[in-house]
């Protein structure tokens, strides 16, 4: 069996630029586990390929089945890991690397033990995240206020975590990560 990397942290940290870089490097070694979600889909996203968009319906019948590893509803949709992706990413001899929340990590991290590296990422500071927030375009006092408040409740977890990156530049994280990675694999 591979490894599972788990990557998590706030919105607006910067994890999905982190994560598409070190796949791009890795591609041989480690390959993106796409989870299953009810949110709507995002401009530039593309079924199958970010996620596995799913009707509520759907969601639950997988869940009913007992087809995930682990799932979560996060701001009020559901989110999960298929048992298929795992499975498929192993089978192709790779490791797998999820983009998942906290609980989620903590959830994969109880499962896999020491397989499971979870490396969480985390902003300089509040303030520097609330500035990335705005800059973004979240800027209805509401979505920000509630995306903060996650935030908070998601840092307060990092200790559980392998690794704590501080994301002051991308091009550092990444290549912090890299190393790290590298000896892992
Ligand atoms: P977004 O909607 O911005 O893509 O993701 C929202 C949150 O859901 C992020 O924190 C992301 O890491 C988390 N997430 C994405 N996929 C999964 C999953 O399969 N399981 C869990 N537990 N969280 C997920």
């Amino acid at each position: 069996m591979s490894n599972i990397f788990v990557i998590s942290g706030p919105s607006g940290v910067g994890k999905t630029t982190i994560y598409k870089k070190i796949i791009e490097d890795f591609r041989e070694n480690i390959s993106f586990s796409i989870s299953a979600t009810t949110r709507e889909i995002r401009a530039g996203e593309k079924d199958g390929v970010d996620y596995h968009f799913l009707k509520e319906e759907e969601f639950e019948y997988l869940i009913a089945k007992g087809d995930f590893i682990e799932w979560e509803k996060v701001h009020n949709n559901y989110y999960g890991t298929l048992k298929s992706e795992i499975y498929r990413i192993w089978e192709d001899g790779k490791h797998c690397l999820l983009d998942i929340d906290v609980r989620g990590g903590l959830r994969i991290q109880k499962m896999f033990g020491e397989k499971a590296y979870l490396v969480f990422i985390s902003p300089p500071s509040m303030e520097e995240l609330e500035k990335r927030l705005r800059s973004r375009g979240t800027n209805d006092e509401e979505s920000l206020k509630k995306r903060l408040s996650n935030a908070s409740e998601e840092m307060e977890h990092k200790g559980f975590y392998n690794l704590v990156l501080k994301n002051e530049t991308i091009d550092k994280a990444v290549q912090e990560l890299r190393e790290v990675i590298q000896k892992l694999i």
